[in-house]
C-alpha cells in the first residue's frame, strides 16, 4: 500500500537508515518495556521498536495510515493501535500495573509544543521521552540562562523534566524534505520538582510576562505584578533582564504574586 504525505497532519516520513539506527541505539530500550509512539506514520519506527521485543501503544490522527498500520501490523500481538489525536488522548489509560511509559515521536512539528505540555501534565506516568523536533524549537527547550535561545519554554520544560539535545537530523533524511534542520531531544520528567513553585499558573504567568519584553528590566517588564522592592528582597536584582534568571528565580518571584494578579 502506498500513501501520498499529507501536510496538514505534519506528515515528513523518515527514509534514512543510519538515523533509524541511531534513534534506536540512543534509547537503550528492552524487552519488558512498554512504550508508546506519537505518529507512527507508516511505521519507519515502529517495526525496528517491535524487532527489540517490547509493549508498543502508538497513536495515529490520519484514519488512512491506521488502515495501513493494522494491515501491516495484524500479525503483532505486542502492537495496538489508537486511532486518536494525541493531543486529547488520555496516556494514563495506556498504564498498567503502575509500569511507567516510554514515549517517542518523530512529531509534527505545528504541534510539538501544545502535545508537549499535554504529556506533561501526565508526568508522573511517564519514565522519559525522545522526540524529533524541529532543531530551533530542541534548542530553546535545552537553553540555560544568559543564552538567546533561553526564555519561557526554556523555563517551563525544566521545571518538568531534563532536556538533552542527542543529535541532529539534516532535512534530506525525511520525505517530503522540510525546510528546517531537526533534532533528537531526550526529556526525562523530574522524579520530585526541583522548586517549590506555589501554583504552576503563577509561574507561567511570572515568565511569560517577563520575556514578553526580554529586552526590558524585570522592574518594567514584572512592574504590573511584583513590585521593585519586594525583588530586591528576593536578592533578585530588579535591573537584570528575564534571560540572566534561573528557574529557581522565577519560582520565588511565582511564589509572590497574588493568586488574582
Ligand atoms: N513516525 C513516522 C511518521 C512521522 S510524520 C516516521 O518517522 O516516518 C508525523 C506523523 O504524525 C504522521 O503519521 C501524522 O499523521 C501523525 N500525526 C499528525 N498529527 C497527529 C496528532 N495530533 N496525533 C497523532 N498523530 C498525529
Amino acid at each position: 500500500m502506498t500513501h501520498n504525505p499529507r501536510k496538514r497532519f505534519g506528515q515528513n516520513f523518515l527514509h534514512d537508515h543510519a538515523i533509524i539506527y541511531n534513534i534506536l541505539s540512543s534509547l537503550q530500550a528492552s524487552p519488558e518495556e512498554h512504550w508508546v509512539e506519537i505518529g507512527p506514520g507508516m511505521g519507519a519506527l515502529t517495526t525496528p521498536l517491535l524487532a527489540m521485543g517490547l509493549r508498543l501503544d502508538v497513536v495515529e490522527l490520519d484514519r488512512d495510515l491506521v488502515v495501513l498500520l493494522k494491515d501491516k501490523y495484524s500479525h503483532e500481538p505486542r502492537l495496538q493501535i489508537h486511532s486518536a489525536d494525541a493531543l486529547r488522548f488520555d496516556f494514563s489509560s495506556l498504564v498498567n500495573d503502575n509500569q511507567k511509559l516510554r514515549i517517542i515521536g518523530n512529531l509534527p512539528y505545528n504541534i510539538s509544543t501544545p502535545l508537549m505540555f499535554h504529556l506533561l501534565d501526565n508526568a508522573p506516568c511517564i519514565e522519559d521521552m525522545h522526540f524529533m523536533l524541529q532543531k530551533e524549537v530542541v534548542d530553546r527547550m535545552c537553553a540555560a540562562p544568559g543564552s538567546k535561545k533561553y526564555g519561557r519554554l526554556s523555563v517551563m520544560m525544566q521545571y518538568y523534566c531534563t532536556t538533552e539535545l542527542l543529535f541532529e537530523v539534516p532535512p534530506e533524511s525525511f520525505d517530503p524534505i522540510p525546510k528546517v534542520m531537526s533534532a533528537i531531544v531526550r526529556l526525562v520528567p523530574h522524579p520530585q520538582p526541583p522548586v517549590l513553585v506555589d501554583d504552576l499558573h503563577k509561574l507561567n504567568r511570572v515568565v511569560t510576562q517577563a520575556f514578553s519584553q526580554r529586552r526590558k528590566t524585570l522592574r518594567n517588564s514584572l512592574k504590573k505584578l511584583i513590585d521593585e522592592d519586594a525583588i530586591s528582597a528576593l536578592n533578585i536584582d530588579p535591573t537584570l533582564r528575564a534571560e540572566s534568571l534561573t528557574l529557581s528565580d522565577f519560582a520565588q518571584l511565582s511564589n509572590l504574586i497574588d493568586d488574582q494578579a
